[in-house]
C-alpha cells in the first residue's frame, strides 16, 4: 500500500498568521517544525495501518519547508516546484492507493484561517461546476481522476468541514479551531500528532484504488478581486472572460482543468502591482 500526502502549511498546528506561512521569516522557521510534525505524525500513523511506502509531497508556496531530517525514515519526501500536478504531483502514476491532505484550507471567499485558493489574496473566489471550490476540493476531483481516494485531511474545523463535501468517508483531524481569517483557538503539537497518528492508521484501511473515474467536463470559474487581473488571464487559451472580474474554462479531464488553473494564476499573479494590486 503506498499512501501520498499532499502537504500544505496554511492549515498546520499554530499557523494562524501570513508571517507564519511565509519562507524566510522567523515565524515561518518556527511553524515549519510544527508543520514537519502534522506531516510526520500521518507517516507514522498511515505506517501503523499498514502501509508500506509513504511519499511526501511538498505543496506550500515554494515547496520547501518541512524538515526532511526530522521526519521517519521510511518515508520519502518529493520537495520543490514545477511539477505536472502541483499540490498532488505523484498520483498520475498508477502506484498510489490513498492520498492525505494535510495542513489543508478552507477556500477563496470562505470563513476560515488564511482561507484562499492558490494565490493569497487575488482570487476571491473559485467554482467548480457551480460549487465554491477550495484546494482540497480541485485536488479530490484530480486524484478520483487517477482511482485514488482521499483518505485523511487535516485543518482547522473548518477546512475539515469543507472535506465532508469532497471526501465524506475520510478520517478528519482538526488541529485548530477557526475564530477568525488570522485567529484560530490551537492545540499543542503534542496533542495533534497523538490525534493525527490515530486517525492515519485508520485510514489507511480506506486506501483502495479503484477504476478511474471519469466525469468531466469540467468548468472552472474563477472570480478576482481586480478588473485586470481577469482581462489577463484571457491571454491563456480556452479561458474566456465572464464578468467584470470573473473567467471560465471548460477541460474534458480534471488533469486538464487544474493544469489550466495553474496557468491562471500564474499569469494573474504576474499581473499583480505591488501597490494598486
Ligand atoms: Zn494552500
Amino acid at each position: 500500500m503506498k499512501i501520498l500526502i499532499s502537504a500544505d502549511m496554511e492549515g498546520a498546528t499554530g499557523v494562524t498568521w501570513p508571517a507564519d506561512v511565509l519562507p524566510g521569516t522567523p515565524q515561518w522557521e518556527r511553524c515549519r517544525s510544527m508543520f514537519t510534525s502534522d506531516v510526520n505524525a500521518a507517516v507514522l500513523g498511515f505506517f501503523d495501518g499498514g502501509a508500506d511506502e509513504v511519499l511526501i509531497n511538498e505543496a506550500h508556496w515554494t515547496m520547501r519547508n518541512l524538515l526532511l531530517e526530522e521526519l521517519d525514515e521510511r518515508a520519502q519526501m518529493l520537495t520543490g516546484r514545477h511539477k505536472s500536478l502541483s499540490m498532488v504531483e505523484g498520483v498520475q502514476h498508477g502506484d498510489v492507493d490513498g492520498v492525505a491532505f494535510i495542513g489543508y484550507h478552507a477556500g477563496a471567499g470562505m470563513e476560515g484561517v488564511l482561507a484562499h485558493t492558490y494565490l493569497a489574496n487575488s482570487i476571491t473566489g473559485v467554482w467548480l461546476n457551480g460549487v465554491r471550490a477550495s484546494e482540497g476540493l480541485l485536488n479530490a476531483h484530480v486524484v478520483a481522476e487517477f482511482g485514488v481516494p482521499v483518505v485523511l485531511i487535516t485543518g482547522d474545523d473548518v477546512a475539515c468541514e469543507d472535506a465532508f463535501g469532497y471526501a465524506p468517508e475520510a478520517l478528519k483531524v482538526a488541529v485548530k479551531d477557526h475564530v477568525s481569517r488570522y485567529a484560530a483557538v490551537c492545540r499543542t503539537p503534542a496533542r495533534t500528532a497523538v490525534d493525527i497518528r490515530a486517525a492515519a492508521a485508520k485510514a489507511a484501511s480506506l486506501a483502495v484504488r479503484h477504476e478511474p473515474a471519469e466525469s468531466g467536463p469540467f468548468t472552472v470559474a474563477v472570480e478576482f478581486d481586480a478588473e485586470h487581473l481577469a482581462m489577463a488571464a484571457t491571454v491563456v487559451p480556452g479561458v474566456a472572460r465572464t464578468g467584470e472580474r470573473k473567467v471560465a474554462y471548460t477541460s474534458p479531464t480534471m488533469y486538464e482543468g487544474i493544469r489550466t488553473f495553474k496557468a491562471v494564476t500564474t499569469i494573474a499573479s504576474a499581473a499583480v502591482e505591488e501597490q494598486y494590486g
